[in-house]
């Protein structure tokens, strides 16, 4: 998973370790994302020679990365290239450091509580739990969030042993995604605003994200906010 130490790496060699049903492909080393932590699975192509494998999903498996190609033909032992679809990469980088910060800020300006969080292409969707709810706060925790996207802040991760990370106020927000048996965390921090406990990828400063602007709100009753942000 080269992605965890580099997420800007758009391409890389790897070589076949296995095949299953023709189609489900593990590679020694890769650069596309698996499908999780909230962050949509990479696209792109697996290239052997002349040969262009699609790559339509991407899980991890029992620890292992299963990239889904859309037709057979690839072997154990294959020396192959990696292709990131990186437009796509990319705008979920960005939208995934703009949904740390925004969460971040909202959690400690309103004591709301991360209760979901889903990337998509093209929008953030995000829900918490707050007892009162005011579209127009939430306006405002947007235009805050965009006065810092427009600050050099960099961003960065590391790992840290599991008992040092955890006494980090606030870094895990959902806890059901970090089981016990994990020994250290990787941790993704936003310098002097946020740190959090993620597998995903993230841009390396705070302006490439660019701009936010909210898309829809909604109230769920009984605690339950949904909101939905995009890119600009
Ligand atoms: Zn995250």
């Amino acid at each position: 998973m080269l992605y965890l130490e580099d997420s800007y790496l758009r391409e890389c060699n790897a070589m076949v370790v296995s095949v299953k049903d023709d189609k489900y492909v593990v590679l020694d080393q890769t650069v596309f994302y698996a499908k999780g932590g909230g962050q949509p699975h990479d696209t792109g192509c697996i290239v052997r020679g002349g040969d262009v494998f699609n790559v339509v999903f991407v899980g991890k498996f029992g620890g292992e990365v299963s990239h889904e190609v859309d037709r057979a033909g690839l072997l154990v032992g294959d020396r192959v290239h990696c292709v990131l679809d990186w437009d796509r990469r990319y705008k979920l980088m960005r939208s995934h450091t703009a949904a740390h910060l925004f969460a971040s800020m909202l959690c400690v300006g309103t004591g709301a509580l991360v209760t979901g969080n889903q990337l998509e292409v093209d929008k953030v969707r995000f829900d918490f739990s707050l007892e009162k709810f005011d579209p127009q706060v939430l306006e405002e925790y947007v235009s805050k969030s965009n006065a810092l996207f427009r600050t050099d802040t960099p961003v960065k991760w590391y790992e840290l042993p599991r008992d040092e990370a955890l006494k980090i106020p606030g870094v895990v927000k959902m806890a059901e995604a970090f089981p016990p048996e994990i020994p250290r965390l990787r941790i993704v921090e936003i310098v002097g605003l946020d740190r959090q406990a993620d597998g995903g990828t993230h841009v390396k400063n705070l302006k490439e994200v660019g701009q936010i602007e909210l898309l829809k709100t909604e109230n769920k009753g009984k605690n339950n906010r949904r909101i939905y942000f995009t890119l600009k």
